[in-house]
């Protein structure tokens, strides 16, 4: 029996199971490019193909150590059962964080109003899923919408997950329609809380970045996508100095890997401040796991195992071998 380390189950907080599909056919346009790619592939998918697919990719990821995914989903209804059908199947606890879409994209991704969401939302919290509110971007819900969602989730006690500040164009569009970036709309519209985790957050300004901590809101960050996707740097060092808890997603799945995902973040802290150790292993790893936990409202859940005998770790002294995972190791080290 070869010798291992248990730690607490890497949480991947921010996932579109679907999108691991795109993997490796992409390459070649810009994001707006890539989203054209995702949404023909979005609108072609059947709600068996959803089940059999995600069973595969939540197989991968427990492989890779983790044990939670929040599967950001917007899909339809029957395709958020299906989704929590290959969570049970594949052993992943999954929290459901089903996107309110209420306009743009295709037309699987909308319902007509709030009312008709929260519909879809309360039939699979009957159904005994686990669920968070998701308005799904600034883009995709007015302001009626964000409203009403910010007011369910904090009613509920259900955590709010949100895409913002990915790309600059939706931030010139809320500032033209709004007069407000992203984050401020959110603020407005109560969807700025504890419960709150906003996904990317890279080109949020310093005041964004304020309402954020004053909010005590979450960031979920998502490095190998948002440099897959050419998204930006993730204001890392400036989220950590105003005591923003950071949680890491895999989003578009070109990667399954929460080392990778948290070497990355600290990788663009360290060269963006021109010096090593921005944040610490501790905290990087709690970023991994708790913080994630945290942002999809767990109090427990799975450990994962490390292989202590992997060649990776080969030479490493035990007290090292947190840091060697973080800066030297890949998912393939967990037993
Ligand atoms: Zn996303």
């Amino acid at each position: 029996m070869a010798e291992t380390l248990s730690l607490p189950g890497f949480v991947n907080a921010h996932s579109h199971a679907f999108q691991r599909a795109l993997r490796g056919r992409t390459e070649g346009g810009d994001f707006w490019g890539w989203r054209d790619d995702m949404l023909e592939l979005a609108a072609s998918l059947t709600t068996d193909q959803v089940r059999k697919g995600y069973v595969q990719v939540y197989g991968e990821m427990l492989g890779a150590g983790y044990t939670v995914v929040g599967e950001f989903h917007y899909l339809g209804l029957a395709e958020a059962h299906a989704a929590a059908d290959a969570a049970a199947e594949a052993g992943i606890e999954l929290v459901l964080l089903l996107a309110a879409y209420g306009r743009g994209g295709i037309e699987r991704f909308r319902q007509h109003s709030v009312a008709d969401y929260l519909l879809q939302l309360e039939e699979l919290r009957a159904a005994g899923v686990r669920v968070g509110v998701a308005p799904h971007s600034v883009r995709a819900c007015p302001r009626d919408w964000l409203e009403e969602l910010g007011r369910y989730a904090a009613a509920e006690g259900l955590p709010l997950h949100v895409h913002a500040d990915e790309q600059a164009r939706e931030i010139e569009e809320c500032l033209a329609e709004h007069g407000l970036r992203p984050l401020e709309l959110l603020a407005e519209t109560g969807c700025l809380g504890p419960s709150t985790t906003v996904v990317h957050a890279t080109h949020a300004d310093a005041h964004e970045l304020d309402l954020l901590a004053d909010a005590g809101a979450r960031v979920c960050l998502c490095p190998t996508t948002e440099a897959n996707l050419g998204d930006g740097f993730a204001p890392v060092q400036e989220l950590c100095e105003r005591g923003v808890g950071i949680c890491i997603g895999s989003d578009s799945n070109v990667r399954i890997d929460p080392l990778e995902e948290l070497r990355e973040l600290e990788g663009i802290a360290r060269r963006r401040a021109g010096r090593r150790n921005v944040v610490s292993v501790s905290s990087l790893l709690c970023f991994g796991a708790d913080e994630g936990a945290a942002a999809l409202g767990l109090e427990r859940w799975p450990d994962v195992e490390v292989d202590l005998e992997h060649p990776s770790l080969a030479g490493v002294e035990p007290e090292d071998v947190h840091a060697a995972l973080i800066f030297g190791s890949s998912a393939g080290v967990f037993a």
